[in-house]
This record gives C-alpha cells, sequence and structure tokens, in this order.
C-alpha cells in the first residue's frame, strides 16, 4: 500500500518537524521527473492487477475461523522462492497492512494484445496456488474484502488482547497492534495518523436493523472516554486503522503512451469508480455485526483520517493552514484532462506557494492544482536515515506524499531513471471470492479504458456527481437500488479530444445539467432502449472489430456475462450473497450479530467456492472453467 522504506521511523513530533522539508524536496523530485519525461510518448499499453488476500485458519472442531498473522513469513518465502532466485518469475509478493494481510501481482505487466486477457486468470490461480503450498494444515488464502469478525476478541491466531495504551500504535480496544505487519511503516503510520489527528480515528458503520436487532442499538464503553464520546447510537463502532486498512482490494494500474493520454483516461475512469465499486460490493459485515452498507470505502476512508479537529471544521483554524473537506482516502477531487476542466466543481484546497512554484516552472494549471492540492497533507511517516535525498535521482519525499494520498484514481508519473511510462492506477473495487471474478473485473476495466482510447468515449459529468454516486454506491444493494448520475452521450469527444483537448464538441454554454442524468448500473452496463446504449454493447461491437482467438474471446465473453448478469440482478454480488448465507444459518437470530460459528460456516463456504470445490450459480452462473484446482489445504468435507 504504498512506499516501503527501511530504517528508523520517527514520531509524530519529528516528522512534523521535516513536513516542510519533505514537501519542498517532494515538489523538487516530481519537478525533476517531470521535466524529464513531459514528453515521452509512444509507450505502450502496459497493465498489471494487484490483489489482496487475507490468511485464514479453520478450527473444525470449535467451529472457528481465525485471522493468521504470519503474513511477514509467508511473504518472505514466497519472495525468496519467487523473485530472488528468478527475475522472470511469473508472480511478485509485496506485504500488506494486516499482519494476516499479503498482496499478488503478476511477475511481469501484461501487454496491450488481447491474448493477454486469457492469462491474468491462469495467473491468479497460480497466485492462489503458490501462497496456499506454504500454509500449514487448515490454512487457507482467503480473497474476501473485509473479515466479518475483525476485532472480535480472539479473532487471530496467536490470540492477542488489545492493549489500548498511549504508546501503543492504535490504541484501540479491539485490534490488537500484533495484526498490524511487522514492517515498520505500518505501526508508524498507524500510531503518526492517531497522533496528528489529536485522538483516536472514528469509525461508525450503520447497522443493519434486522428483527430482532435491538433498537435503538446502543453500545457502552463505561471504560473508555473517547470510545463512549465517538460511537453512536444504531452504528458499529470502530476505533483504528486496521479495521480499514485490513480490509483487501483489487487494483489495476495503466501504463498510458503519454502524459496527456494518462491524464484522459484517469479523468474518464473517475466516473466510472463508483459503477464499479458497487458491481464489486463484497463486505456488509463488521465487528461481528450485520452493517447497511455494501463496500469498504467509507470505512477505510475513516481508519486513516489524520485531519486534526480545525482541519475538520469543528474548531477554528488557529495551529492548521486549512480547512480539509475529505480524508486522505477518498474519492479524487480534480479532473487533469483539460476536457476535465469544466466539471472541476469541488472546492479545492491547495498549497498556494506550490501551485505558484509549478506554474513557474511550466506545469499546467490543472496538473499544478492536482499536485498542490496532494501537498496539502503531511507527510505521515519519515524515516531518520532517509531525511536527505539526492532530488534529481530519487523521489521518496514525492512519494511519500504521494502514496498516502489513497484516492480511486491515482496519477503515477514514472519513478526517476527507469523506464516505465506515466501510468494511472484504478483503485475503488472490493476482491471477490475467486479468481475468475477477479480476472473479470479487472478484465472488464482494462477493455473499458481500450474502448475508451478507441472511440474516444467521454464519460466526464461534474465531479460532485461523481461524489453523490460514491456515497449512493456504498449502500446496501447499491447495484440494484441506487441512481447513478451518468453521462447521456458518451460518444460526444471531439476527434482529437486526446490530446489536443477538447475539440470542438463543447461549447462553454452548454448547459452540463442537460448532459447527465440518473440511471441504475442496469442501464449503464447493460443499456436501455432509447436511453444508454450501455457499456457492455460498447464492449461487445469493440471487440466484434478486434482479431482475437476463439479462446481468448470465449473467457472474455464469459467475463461480460458475469460483468452483465451482476449488474442485471440475475446473479448476486458477494455482499448480497453473503448476506443471504447469513441470514439462512441455521444460528442466525435476525439479531445482526454473527457469531463465531456464523462466521466459520461462511469463510469455509468461501473457500470452498474459490477453490471450485462447490457450485455457487447464484454469484458465479454457471462458470465453464478450463482448469481445475488440486485440491486445497482445507479438507471441506470436515
Ligand atoms: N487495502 C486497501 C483497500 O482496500 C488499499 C491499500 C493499497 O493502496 O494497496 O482499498
Ligand atoms: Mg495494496
Amino acid at each position: 500500500m504504498g512506499l516501503l522504506s527501511q530504517g528508523s521511523p520517527l514520531s509524530w513530533e519529528e516528522t512534523k518537524r521535516h513536513a516542510d522539508h519533505v514537501r519542498r524536496h517532494g515538489i523538487l523530485q516530481f519537478l525533476h521527473i517531470y521535466h524529464a519525461v513531459k514528453d515521452r510518448q509512444k509507450d505502450v499499453l502496459k497493465w498489471g492487477d494487484e490483489v489482496e488476500y487475507m490468511l485464514v485458519s479453520f478450527d473444525h472442531e470449535n467451529k472457528k475461523v481465525q485471522l493468521v498473522l504470519s503474513g511477514e513469513e509467508v511473504l518472505e518465502t514466497l519472495q525468496e522462492k519467487g523473485e530472488r532466485t528468478n527475475p522472470n518469475h511469473p508472480t511478485l509478493w509485496r506485504p500488506e497492512y494486516g499482519s494476516y494481510m499479503i498482496e499478488g501481482t503478476p511477475g511481469q505487466p501484461y501487454g496491450g494484445t488481447m491474448s493477454e486477457f486469457n492469462t491474468v486468470e491462469d495467473n491468479m490461480r497460480q497466485r492462489r496456488k503458490e501462497a496456499t503450498s506454504l500454509l500449514k494444515e487448515n490454512q487457507a488464502l482467503c480473497t474476501i474484502t473485509s473479515f466479518p469478525r475483525l476485532g472480535c476478541p480472539g479473532f487471530t491466531l496467536p490470540e492477542f488482547k488489545p492493549n489500548p495504551v498511549e504508546g501503543g500504535a492504535s490504541k484501540s480496544l479491539f485490534f490488537p497492534d500484533e495484526a498490524i505487519n511487522k514492517h515498520p511503516r505500518f505501526s508508524t503510520l498507524t500510531r503518526n495518523i492517531r497522533h496528528r489527528r489529536g485522538e483516536k480515528v472514528v469509525i461508525n458503520v450503520p447497522i443493519f436493523k434486522d428483527k430482532n436487532t435491538p433498537s435503538p442499538f446502543i453500545e457502552t464503553f463505561p471504560e473508555d472516554e473517547e470510545a463512549a464520546k465517538a460511537s453512536k447510537p444504531d452504528h458499529i463502532y470502530m476505533d483504528a486503522m486496521g479495521f480499514g486498512m485490513g480490509n483487501c482490494c483489487l487494483q489495476v494500474t495503466f501504463q498510458a503512451c503519454s502524459i496527456s493520454e494518462a491524464r484522459y483516461l484517469y479523468d474518464q475512469l473517475a466516473t466510472i469508480c463508483p459503477i464499479v465499486m458497487a458491481l464489486s460490493a463484497a463486505s456488509p459485515f463488521y465487528r461481528g455485526y450485520v452493517s447497511d452498507i455494501d463496500c469498504r470505502w467509507g470505512v477505510i476512508s475513516a481508519s486513516v483520517d489524520d485531519r486534526t479537529r480545525e482541519e475538520r471544521g469543528l474548531e477554528p483554524l488557529k495551529n492548521n493552514n486549512y480547512r480539509i473537506s475529505k480524508s486522505r482516502y477518498d474519492s479524487i477531487d480534480s479532473y487533469l484532462s483539460e476536457c476535465g476542466e469544466k466539471y472541476n466543481d469541488i472546492e479545492l484546497t491547495i498549497d498556494k506557494e506550490i501551485y505558484e512554484q509549478l506554474l513557474q516552472e511550466g506545469i499546467d494549471h490543472l496538473l499544478a492544482q492536482h499536485v498542490a492540492h496532494l501537498f496539502i497533507r503531511d507527510p505521515l511517516t519519515l524515516f531518520e536515515e532517509k531525511i536527505h535525498l539526492d532530488d534529481a535521482n530519487e523521489s521518496d519525499h514525492f512519494e511519500n506524499i504521494q502514496s498516502t494520498n489513497w484516492q480511486t484514481m491515482r496519477f503515477k508519473p514514472p519513478p526517476p531513471n527507469s523506464d516505465i511510462g506515466w501510468r494511472v492506477e484504478f483503485r475503488p473495487m472490493e476482491v471477490q471470492l475467486t479468481d475468475f471474478e477477479n480476472s473479470a473485473y479487472v478484465v472488464f476495466v482494462v477493455l473499458l479504458t481500450r474502448v475508451i482510447l478507441s472511440y474516444k468515449l467521454d464519460f466526464l459529468i461534474p465531479l460532485s456527481k461523481v461524489d453523490e454516486n460514491m456515497k449512493v454506491a456504498q449502500k446496501r444493494d447499491a447495484v440494484l437500488q441506487g441512481m447513478f448520475y451518468f453521462r447521456k452521450d458518451i460518444c460526444k469527444a471531439g476527434g482529437s479530444a486526446v490530446v489536443d483537448g477538447c475539440g470542438q464538441a463543447r461549447n462553454s454554454s452548454e448547459l452540463a445539467a442537460e448532459e447527465y442524468t440518473l440511471m441504475s448500473i442496469d442501464t449503464i452496463i447493460n443499456g436501455k432502449e432509447g436511453v444508454f446504449p450501455g457499456l457492455i454493447p460498447v464492449l461487445n461491437s469493440y471487440l466484434e472489430s478486434m482479431e482475437v482467438d476463439v479462446d481468448t474471446r470465449c473467457s472474455i465473453l464469459n467475463y461480460l456475462k458475469l460483468i452483465k448478469k451482476r449488474a442485471s440482478g440475475e446473479l448476486m454480488t458477494v455482499a448480497r450473497w453473503m448476506r443471504e448465507f447469513i441470514s439462512n444459518h441455521p444460528d442466525y437470530k435476525q439479531d445482526s450479530v454473527i457469531t463465531d460459528e456464523m462466521n466459520y460456516s461462511l469463510i469455509l463456504k468461501c473457500n470452498q467456492i474459490a477453490h471450485e470445490l462447490c457450485e455457487c450459480p447464484e454469484l458465479l452462473g454457471p462458470v465453464f472453467r478450463k482448469v481445475k484446482y488440486s485440491g486445497s489445504k482445507t479438507d471441506p468435507s470436515n
């Protein structure tokens, strides 16, 4: 989840003293990169996915499942046997926030040919197999977005009691520091966010009110003043970064052929984020309760919200420079392409000095304000050995701020002195249970970028409407119930819109309000006669014009079918399927409580589905698979 430096981490007070230094040099590093590569052209499409995994252990006798805190060990072996032994190894592994998490990517990026779409799923399978082969008896590697009993007593193996003391990382009543990855970056981030904010983070997720859920639903925390004050009635209260960053997601990064193509894709895909997030909804349960949301987004957003009371507008500004309207983990605040400019209707807080400096260096207004907005944030971690850097050849200070702005999209300049091009990262998706589903979502998004570029599509709407969509997207069953602002005519961009601006298609007097309307996800994805063509039909017509081998076409069609049916409601989202599983569980008392035993049955079932040991047509449809797994470490017949 970001830059990993080695060394001695500084406390918040020390980091704060260096904040201006980090920002100043971060900007110089950005300028070096920008000037060196702003005119790079003709980089080819390359792309890659990132899947985050959880390690779980089943106790079949006591019907309990726990998160195993062995991520660091498993990662070490994966890297040793993989990339360190063979630079062309087909998988790459990285640490993630939880000590029970790891992250896997393909060893090399995928290229631009259609047949690459046919290798994504095999690579994901290989990752699952590689990591699974290192696990102990009764352990499994799961792709679940949020672990339903995260933060409940004894949720880790080995078990640890939270120790809510000031000197610790989270100071959480529920999430022990031992569940945080041991790399000092992660605990330092956690502690420094809390210290910068001046209090523990506060996450309140609305509880799902079932027949027997107490109303109002109130939890009391008599021993903890902070929790007593922060927890809200009818909400599930959480108090640690781990409740957010301890969730898993699915991300895709693309290399564009030039900076302007990257900026265009960044903008176009930003409008798609809420739609695909709702389609990928997979996280309905928190801290042992059934919630009323389906997506993790707002939870993570609150879990890393380092803004002070002044910055959040609760107290007059005295020690801080700005009011800041969003957490560091949130949706983007400005479009980057010229076409996007007229839809930039969110008030943007920027560091004015940095903005002026960037303009003076020849950077245009849109890019300058984007960077000046990211740089209103303080660095959250700093390593003593990494304060003084070579700005012409290193980018750690730039990355420090950049990689702790966790937004729906990320615009990524090339690393210094590398042959990597300008990239964008698509970050809103929730991870799915199976490699088939994860491949489907990834291929759908990558295909969409091909279509956007080939047909010069235009999805832009005012950014404030994208933000409204983000709110709707997280609600329970948003995929079927939610209405989303979407552009009516997506074929309107001028011929040379991508590179040269917006062509003649727009004139400023055009009323933006007439350009978009509220649509269901079914309409957006599948189309509706006379209203909207639908993204899948557009993708299909693109595919018809492409040379694609039969096997690849068949895989792609299966993937698009999944997306299509999830959008129409013919198939369930993971979130909906999990809700039904729990509500049909014989132990469920319709009181919104998920017991250890219910959690065990659910995760066991998820693992069986992931290993194709049982069918799940309501979630996946009738899928015909090409490869079969050869067993998992957990025998489901137990
Ligand atoms: N796990 C985080 C999420 O679910 C993302 C962390 C990262 O940026 O890698 O969005
Ligand atoms: Mg990650």
